[in-house]
This record gives structure tokens, C-alpha cells and sequence, in this order.
């Protein structure tokens, strides 16, 4: 019989491959790490759960196509029911610091890690949140209710879309089942999707097992801190301090992150040290807000008595969980042998922590000279910046606005004979004019060009963002069982940037009523 050579095909007429989740390589380095790391549990089902929104963009990252959740058994898997072949859900154990005090053992009470699947930029784990009690849920129900659901995907792929690194939102699922917090309300889940979802309590957890009760055997301290490096940061092996060079590098990533919130004024208003990434990526959407009226010592918690997460504080107190986790590798560095071992350690970890405060205020820099449209650095930079941030202060002019409208500006003109839409956020309009002038001298310095200022000024200064009362009115209406608002509004935050003319009612400053939202850790 003789072989006649098929001509080969062009790739490009072949079919599209069909999107199989059975066939998905699903795997989970975390939680085959097994006890004491995770433990492995079905979820409990919501009753009659229904889709409420998808995210395109973050199935684009695991690979999938935009109608993966058409899928068989696809609602099923992501309502805490039947699992995805290959899936293997988990619960994972973490403690931490809660508004600067121990508060020992926390972990997912009421989430689940499925799996791991290769995307297009590397593994990617998948989370459901809500999806029943665990090990770990301390008497309280292991649901999410529908309004703090709502908040997070939209938060998660708002933040997504403005550039800060985030933990994303593929799916939120919604159920009619009873959840009682403040008053009864419905249960939801959202299925989130990270790199990895470790959080500098995960590393507390260990260290503080290891020394009380588990007679100083930091073993599994080390597994897991060796597992965070193998995974996310193996270029640090290399290092001659491979944990220091670990929390040098999350010291760097968080001071990133951070001077991301700051520019774009994101508050998170719980940063516990259990709600910080050890990837340096937004987690836990919970109390969270955007500054509307700027006041620097804003407290989006109304839990928060003490405003310690107050807005400008953000930058600190991300500092301070560094030292806390600082505090917990400790046993893991190399002192060497004999006197002064402790000296040496505390030297090796303040160093990996010493660059955070220069990180940090080189970033917020670069973000807020080009918040100003500005291409080079000069000295006073900072106090231009400084002193617009003051005026807004005097009066909670609203922040996105002002550096949105700051976009139109053009060089020369100044005051109210030739007034410009941003002038009329300020009600010092002599203020805003002399800071004018400054602004213009300095823009005159590098030449600036209007018509080229401004696209590079919109590309940096949101038009839209997730104003409480957005995430208010699409909560509403979702609860009344229409999840077309949250879909619209989902569409409109992923698209910060751009002047989508048609979404204006969503660019406006809020209702007098958004003043008498109150946003707690009930959720
Ligand atoms: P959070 O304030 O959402 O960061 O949660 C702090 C801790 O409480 C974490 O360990 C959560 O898993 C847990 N937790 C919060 N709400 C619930 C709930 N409804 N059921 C079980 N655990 C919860
Ligand atoms: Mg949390």
C-alpha cells in the first residue's frame, strides 16, 4: 500500500479548536502541598444559582474563549455544585494582623481554590468566593451576600482595567438563598482568578504555629516560603539571601501597587495583613472606595473608628504589614554562626525593606507627573502637585474630575474672563488661578503641546470610576433581581480611560444621597 502524502493544511483554515473544560490540564501546585497548607472539601451548591456576569477579559487570561459559560456543567461548577473534571477544591489556612493586632487563625472561610489552569501568561488559579463553610469559617456562614459580590467583580476588573495589579473576576453567580447579616439578603458567588492568592498571612500562620506549640520546627514554614519563590519569584534562588531577596521584591510590588492606588485615589479600606498579596496584587474587595470629594484622611470603612486605613495613610500601613511579614521569615534567614546571629538577621531584613519608602515615592511621582501631562522631571514637581492636591483639599473638589477636566486645559488660559470646565470645580477660583500660572510655566518649560497633552493626560486620568453610588444603583437593581445595570456598568469601568460620550450620566459628580452611603465589613 503505498502512502500518498497529504498536503499539510494552513493553520489558519483550520477549525477552531472546540473548547473542552474536561480536556483542561487542571492541576494545583498550592494545595497539593496538602495538609497543613489545605484542605480539600466540596463546596456547598447554591440553590438555583443563575449568571449575573462574566468577564471576557479575565477568561482571555486563563485562555478561554468568551462562551466558556455556556459550557455543560459550567453553571454548576461555578455555584459551588459539581466540580470540572480535574478540579480539586480546597480551602486554605492563613492568619494575620486585623487593624494592627494578632488575631491568630483566619484562612478561606468561605472560599475554595479549584484549580490551576495555564493561561497565555502563565498559571492562573481560580477561587470561588461564597461557596459554603470550611475549616476555617469560625461560626460565621461561609456565604458572600450579593452586594458585596456585586461590588467586587466590578471592582476587581475596574482596577484591572485602570492598570493596578489585582486579583480579577471571571464570574459572579447569584442564588435566591437566604443570608442573614445586618438584614436578611441573597447569596452570590464570585469566582476570582490569580497567579496565586497567597497573602502575607499565609507566611504569619506558619512562622506563628512553628513557634507556639509546634516546638520550633519551622519546616513547614519553609516549604511554603520555598513554594512562594519556586512558583512566583524564582529568580531569587540566586540570591546569596533568597528569602530576603523574596520580601525586597513583594516590598516592591506592594510599594507599586500602592502608589497605584494613591494616584488614582483607591482606598481598601481593610488592610489586614491577611488582605495583602504576597504577589502584590489588590485582594479582598470588601469595604473599598474611591475618593469622590478629595479629603486625604478619607475612611471608606465605616468600621474604621480610628481612620487607620484612611487614604493617605494607605502608603505606611502597607509599610508596616511589610515589617509584619518581615517578622515572620525571620527564622527562615541565614545568620550565620555564633554572637549577633539576631543583629545580623534584623540587618538582613531591614535592607530587603529599606527601598520600599524610595519605591514608593519614586512611583507616586512618575504617576503624578504624568496625572499633570508632564514628559520631564524637574525639582518642584512634587510641590505643583503638592499644592493642586492642597486646593482640592480646601474644598473636597471631586479628584477624578479635577485631573480629568485638568486634561483640557490650555496653556495661557487663566481666570474667570476665559473660565475652563476644571476652573468650576473650585470654588477658590483665585487659588486655582494662581496655581495656574505655575502649571503653565512649567509646561512651558518642556514646550508642551495642548493638543498632545491632552490624549497622554486622558490615558492616565480615569473619566470613570466605581463610585459608591454607581455600585449602588446597579445593586439595587440586581437585588430586584435585574443584573443589566451591573453588565452596563461592568462594560463602562473597563473602559476607564476612553470618553464613551454615550456613559456620561456615569462621569458625573455623585448624588447628595451617595453622601449617606455607609460601607462596612458586613459582606
Ligand atoms: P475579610 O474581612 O472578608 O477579609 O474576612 C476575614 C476572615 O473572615 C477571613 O478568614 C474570611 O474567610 C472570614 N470570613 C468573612 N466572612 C465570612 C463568612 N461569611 N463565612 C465564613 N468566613 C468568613
Ligand atoms: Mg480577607
Amino acid at each position: 500500500m503505498s502512502l500518498k502524502r497529504q498536503p499539510c493544511k494552513p493553520l489558519a483554515t483550520l477549525p477552531a479548536m472546540p473548547f473542552l473544560p474536561s480536556a483542561l490540564p487542571w492541576r494545583n501546585r498550592y494545595t497539593r502541598l496538602d495538609a497543613p497548607f489545605a484542605h480539600r472539601q466540596p463546596g456547598q451548591p447554591l440553590p438555583d444559582p443563575r449568571w449575573v456576569a462574566t468577564s471576557d477579559t479575565a477568561a482571555a487570561e486563563l485562555g478561554w474563549p468568551t462562551d466558556w459559560w455556556q459550557q455543560d456543567g459550567a453553571l454548576a461548577a461555578f455555584s459551588g455544585g459539581t466540580p470540572w473534571p480535574g478540579m480539586d477544591p480546597a480551602a486554605t489556612v492563613y492568619s494575620g494582623h486585623q487593624f494592627g493586632v494578632w488575631a491568630g487563625q483566619l484562612g478561606d472561610g468561605r472560599a475554595l481554590l479549584l484549580g490551576e489552569v495555564d493561561g497565555p501568561n502563565g498559571p492562573r488559579e481560580l477561587q470561588l468566593k461564597g461557596s459554603g463553610m470550611t475549616p476555617y469559617s469560625r461560626r460565621a456562614d461561609g456565604r458572600a451576600v450579593l452586594r458585596s459580590s456585586i461590588r467586587e467583580f466590578l471592582c476587581s476588573e475596574a482596577m484591572h482595567a485602570l492598570g493596578i495589579a489585582t486579583t480579577r473576576a471571571l464570574a459572579l453567580v447569584a442564588s435566591d438563598l437566604p443570608v442573614r447579616r445586618e438584614t436578611v439578603e441573597t447569596a452570590a458567588i464570585v469566582t476570582r482568578t490569580a497567579p496565586s492568592f497567597l497573602r502575607f498571612g499565609h507566611v504569619e500562620h506558619f512562622c506563628h504555629h512553628a513557634q507556639h506549640g509546634g516546638r520550633g520546627d519551622f519546616s513547614a514554614l519553609q516549604r511554603l516560603v520555598d513554594c512562594v519563590i519556586d512558583h512566583h519569584y524564582p529568580h531569587c534562588r540566586d540570591a546569596a539571601q533568597p528569602v530576603a531577596a523574596l520580601l525586597a521584591e513583594i516590598a516592591h510590588r506592594t510599594a507599586v501597587m500602592v502608589a497605584g492606588w494613591q494616584a488614582v485615589g483607591f482606598c481598601h479600606g481593610v488592610m489586614n495583613t491577611d488582605n495583602l498579596s504576597l504577589l502584590g496584587l489588590t485582594i479582598d474587595y470588601g469595604p473599598f472606595g474611591f475618593l469622590d470629594g478629595f479629603d486625604p484622611m478619607h475612611i471608606c470603612n465605616h468600621s474604621d473608628d480610628q481612620g487607620r486605613y484612611a487614604y493617605a495613610r494607605q502608603p505606611q500601613i502597607a509599610y508596616w504589614n511589610l515589617h509584619a511579614l518581615a517578622q515572620a521569615l525571620v527564622p527562615l534567614i541565614d545568620g550565620g554562626e555564633g554572637d549577633g546571629r539576631d543583629e545580623r538577621v534584623k540587618d538582613v531584613l531591614t535592607e530587603a525593606l529599606s527601598h520600599y519608602p524610595d519605591t514608593f515615592a519614586r512611583q507616586l511621582g512618575q504617576h503624578m507627573r504624568a496625572k499633570l501631562g508632564l514628559l520631564t522631571e524637574q525639582p518642584d514637581d512634587q510641590a505643583l502637585s503638592d499644592e493642586l492636591l492642597r486646593l482640592m483639599a480646601r474644598h473636597r473638589v471631586d479628584y477624578t474630575l479635577t485631573w480629568r477636566l485638568l486634561g483640557e486645559h490650555r496653556i495661557g488660559v487663566v481666570g474667570a474672563a476665559q473660565p475652563e470646565p476644571v476652573r468650576d470645580l473650585f470654588l477658590d477660583g483665585e487659588g486655582f488661578d494662581a496655581w495656574v500660572l505655575r502649571y503653565d510655566a512649567r509646561l512651558r518649560t518642556e514646550h508642551s503641546v495642548d493638543a498632545e497633552r491632552q490624549p497622554r493626560m486622558h490615558a492616565v486620568n480615569p473619566k470613570f470610576i466605581l463610585r459608591n453610588h454607581l455600585a449602588e444603583l446597579a445593586i439595587r437593581q440586581a437585588e430586584a433581581g435585574d443584573y443589566t445595570e451591573v453588565q452596563r456598568l461592568h462594560r463602562v469601568l473597563i473602559r476607564p480611560f476612553d470618553e464613551q460620550p454615550e456613559h456620561a450620566a456615569y462621569a458625573v459628580l455623585p448624588p447628595e444621597w451617595a453622601g449617606s452611603l455607609e460601607i462596612s465589613c458586613s459582606s
